[in-house]
């Protein structure tokens, strides 16, 4: 019986001005998935290895829920059944796309198991399906680039229309993940509802500029346009040392500094390493000393998505 291993990395959605809509996938970080036929039918999880806290029952877990939605859109379905290993180096409720990693893995695998007939972009609806399990909305901000790799826009749901956005090379993100835990309901709730129209008019500007910034790899656009006067406002709130943060961000050089999802992660991006590395060391010192354990990484941006690794 055949059997297909697939790293999914982990991802930045929102990146600054680009709330619900732009995204972005690290390299390293991410988590396997292990997709394997077997000849009982129907879908069962093995072994979750790098998480206690995640549903083995196949209903609750977003590879299993992705998965089922790819094989209930097949017109010939396969007799056989599929069990799953899942490794986890993304953290639920970092907001590093934790549930998004495990789907798009999930899809990919099996996909390939099937004989790859759908695209890659044809694989992210399925991994949407996990998304709605784990936030209640089948939202494709980290699933996306999860899958397709680089930088992306969901520029429209009906149709699903993800665009790949063209990035500067040198672009580095530093993220520090503090731990403690952002419920994604206070997350949620602590959003605004309505916003003045001058709000709307920046946060618009600004997602323009980045995209644009992105695409003539201007790095002082990039900075200004990452701004996000939506989301960010109240929900820095709930992450502890932001302001610090994004002070050492300014005075050590990055171009600008976000929330990344919904929290608690806080992402920088750089035009250079050096300094992504200065930043990292700088960060890591600031939660230390305030007594607060976190992790941080250093990631260029993952050209490649999902990779089939066996
Ligand atoms: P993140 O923003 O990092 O994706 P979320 O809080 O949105 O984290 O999603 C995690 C939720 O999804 C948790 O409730 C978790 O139990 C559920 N979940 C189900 N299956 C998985 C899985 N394979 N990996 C991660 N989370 C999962």
């Amino acid at each position: 019986m055949k059997n297909c291993s697939v790293f999914a990395p982990a991802t930045v959605a929102n990146v600054g001005s680009g709330f619900d809509v732009l995204g972005f996938a690290l390299c390293d970080i991410g988590d396997v998935v292990q997709v394997r036929e077997s000849s009982t039918p129907g879908l069962v999880i093995d072994s979750i290895i790098g998480a206690d806290n995640i549903p083995l029952e196949p209903e609750k877990n977003v590879c299993t829920v992705a998965a089922q939605a790819l094989l209930n859109s097949l017109e010939k379905k396969p007799s056989n059944g599929y069990s799953f290993s899942i490794t986890k180096k993304v953290a639920a409720g970092s907001g590093l796309g934790s549930s998004a990693s495990s789907s798009a893995a999930a899809v990919v695998a099996l996909n390939e198991l099937l004989g790859s007939p759908f695209s890659r972009h044809e694989l992210i609806p399925f991994a949407m399906k996990g998304e709605a399990l784990a936030s209640g909305a089948e939202h494709a901000d980290n699933v996306a680039p999860s899958i397709l790799g680089g930088f992306t826009l969901v520029q429209s749901y009906e149709p699903l229309r993800v665009v790949k956005l063209h990035y500067p090379d040198d672009l580095v993100a530093t993220i520090v993940h503090p731990h403690i835990e952002v419920k994604t309901a206070d997350s949620k709730r602590i959003l605004r509802q309505s916003i003045p129209l001058k709000t709307a008019i920046t946060q618009w500007a600004n997602v323009g500029g980045l995209v644009a910034g992105l695409a003539q790899e201007d790095f002082e656009l990039i900075g200004h346009s990452l701004q996000d006067v939506v989301a960010e406002p109240t929900r820095s709130m709930l992450i502890p040392m932001y302001e610090l943060v994004k002070i050492l961000s300014k005075e050590l050089g990055a171009l600008g500094c976000s929330i990344s999802g919904s929290g608690p992660s806080i992402f920088m991006l750089s035009d250079a390493m050096n300094i992504a590395q200065s930043l990292a060391e700088s960060l890591k010192d600031l939660y230390m000393d305030n007594l607060i354990s976190c992790d941080v990484y250093l990631s260029k941006i993952n050209k490649m998505g999902c990779q089939v690794i066996q």
